[in-house]
């Protein structure tokens, strides 16, 4: 056993390397042409930088030439079932009355539109709304909380970070209140040059936010007692030194839209946006951390400034305005002699690896409404991700939103003074792309999607990043996780109890001196009495396999890991029965 252990080990160690190449690999694979345009562009020195530009946008040119198949919409007759829709968004009528696409009523459709202002509703996502709908396909996935509250993208991503640690370092290193209280203050009266940054747990638009500059403002009315701690508030790492914009902070609004969560597909879309600052940056100085026009990119707040600046008609092309699009703010930084095919690069491969992070999670909740039937959940999701990018180019996930804004207006003030709101081009058209493209995409199956379409592919704006496959090994061990929970539960999903939890234990490779099948009783009570339910969810299974694992191996194996002993543990589970060897009797 211990000699399997080790050799099994020592392929887990082979692998650490192997993850590294294949980071390097996946820039290869993915990049090879703009990695020329990279190597030649910005070897020469910046003195030759009109030149380089020129160089740089004819070979962009040539890479263009993508892989693209363009669906016309008007092609595709829709029917956009909005009756769970409190109020309709102007944009998706837009879009309905653009493409002809028809309104359908009771639970007839192709595609059931669950927008933002029946949040609510959604959150009641349940088995009888999910069979009632069955036919449709519904644009929004079950378990959406997940990614809608900062806290639990934090727990999800501390996880994450817990197993593949140089992976997932793209989420600033966030605290929740008030369990995270004490580690917060020993890190924070370290005072090693990091600032932080403290927001309510739910997007509320900039509102509320504030750079901590001393402990007491973490609690109401500074009274520095545990029962007036700021309870819905996260608290992150800042990232003091972000790219600028003609001298102003800014971050990319992203839109990523999933179509399956087994296989795992996602793409993003060509299309986003850049949301300026208003002020230009500094770095951070007590005199300036409150200063919500230089710190804080939203636009909610930054609209108010006087500064602010509305985007010209031909919003493509270079231009001044305080919201600009992807394509304009990229070309700016082109012009400023960043490697934007890098950073492109970067960004789509940290959401890629941030999907893989929190998918298994979203499919459990998926197989928790829809059961047995989940194989047969159509549903799709568009997240809008907030991504700031630091003076080295590394992407940083700031936040993502089950919800993005949909919005098309703006407010414009007239010549004397006076405000009025109209329609922003701008915004209407990247918004129209994302979910006119979405729902063309969305009803085909996931199969026709990766036939059809396939990985690095365009179909209209929407680039395919995932195609089921995970682009790192083991990057999907809780997919694993899911399957071994959902084998156990057998046919009521969600539910694991003490006796389906023990057959673990049957399995000889999942005892040793260490661990013997008494203790498996031991360890399901004691996470069943931490967690006061009678089952154990799936949160609750993960922490037994941790236990397990750890008994298990921990004192055995020298290059121990919490991922390498988990993966051992998933994958000996996950063996046919045949294939595991006869038990061995195990006493202590
Ligand atoms: P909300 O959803 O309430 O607007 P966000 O997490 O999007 O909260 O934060 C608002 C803005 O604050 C961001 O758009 C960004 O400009 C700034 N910000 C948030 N977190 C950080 C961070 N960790 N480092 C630097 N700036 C940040």
């Amino acid at each position: 056993m211990l000699q399997f252990l080790n050799s099994d080990f020592q392929q887990f160690t082979q692998q650490d390397k192997q993850d590294k190449q294949d980071e390097n690999t996946e820039t290869e694979i993915l990049n090879n042409s703009q990695r020329q345009l990279r190597v030649k562009s910005f070897e020469e020195k910046p003195a030759n930088k009109p030149l380089n530009l020129i160089f740089q946008m004819l070979l962009q040119k040539k890479t263009q030439k993508r892989q693209q198949i363009k669906v016309d919409p008007k092609s595709i007759p829709l029917s956009i079932n909005l009756s769970v829709q409190v109020q309709e968004l102007p944009i998706i009528r837009k879009i309905m009355d653009k493409n002809e696409w028809k309104k359908a009523h009771n639970f007839d459709g192709d595609i059931l539109w669950c927008g933002p202002d029946n949040v609510q509703q959604a959150k009641q996502f349940t088995y009888d709304f999910a069979m009632v709908f069955m036919n449709l396909c519904i644009s929004r996935i079950p378990g959406a909380k997940l990614i809608s509250t900062k806290k639990e993208t934090t727990s999800i991503m501390a996880k994450m970070r817990q197993y593949f640690p140089s992976i997932y370092n793209f989420y600033p290193k966030t605290y929740t209140m008030p369990e995270d209280l004490h580690e917060f203050i020993e890190d924070f009266e370290k005072k090693d040059g990091i600032s932080y940054i403290a927001k309510p747990d739910k997007g509320t638009q900039g509102q509320g936010i504030f750079i901590v500059s001393q402990i007491e403002d973490l609690f109401n009315n500074g009274i520095k007692d545990i029962s007036y701690i700021k309870k819905n508030y996260i608290i992150q790492e800042y990232i003091s030194n972000p790219l600028l914009l003609d001298n102003k902070k800014f971050d990319f609004r992203l839109y990523v839209l999933i179509t399956s969560l087994k296989p795992l597909i996602a793409y993003i879309n060509e299309e986003g946006l850049a949301r300026l600052c208003t002020e230009n940056y500094q770095d951070i100085t007590s005199s300036n951390l409150s200063n919500v026009y230089m710190h804080l990119t939203n636009y909610s707040l930054n609209k108010n400034s006087q500064n602010y600046i509305i985007h010209p008609p031909d919003f493509q092309k270079i231009n001044l305005g305080t919201k600009r699009t992807y394509t304009s703010a990229k070309k700016t930084l082109m012009k400023m002699g960043i490697d934007v095919p890098k950073l492109k690069l970067r960004i789509e491969q940290t959401i890629v690896r941030f999907l893989f992070g929190i998918a298994p999670f979203l499919l459990n909740s998926t197989r928790e409404v829809y059961q047995d039937k989940w194989e047969k959940a159509n549903c799709f999701h568009v997240i809008g991700f907030d991504i700031l990018i630091d003076r080295d180019l590394k992407p940083w996930i700031i936040e993502i939103n089950a919800n993005p804004s949909l919005e098309i207006t703006q407010v414009v003030q007239n010549q004397n003074g006076s405000k009025r709101v109209e329609t922003s081009s701008l915004d209407a058209y990247v918004k129209t792309k994302v979910i006119e493209d979405a729902f063309i995409i969305a009803v085909k199956t996931p199969q026709e999607q990766i036939e059809q379409i396939g990985k690095g592919k365009y179909c209209n704006s929407y680039k395919m990043i995932i195609d089921g496959q995970a682009p790192i090994e083991n990057l999907d061990l809780f997919y694993k996780l899911v399957d071994l929970y959902s084998n156990l539960c057998g046919l009521r999903y969600g539910n694991l109890n003490q006796m389906r939890f023990c057959r673990l234990a049957n399995n000889p490779q999942l005892i040793n001196e260490l661990l013997i099948k008494s203790d498996y009783d031991l360890i399901y009570k004691k996470i069943q009495l931490k967690s006061l339910q009678p089952d154990l969810n799936f949160l609750n299974f993960l922490e037994t396999i941790e236990q397990i694992s750890e008994k298990l191996l921990k004192r055995k194996a020298s290059n121990y890991t919490l991922q390498k002993a988990v993966t051992y543990v998933v994958n000996m589970a996950l063996k046919q029965p045949s294939q595991q060897q006869r038990p061995q009797t195990a006493k202590r």
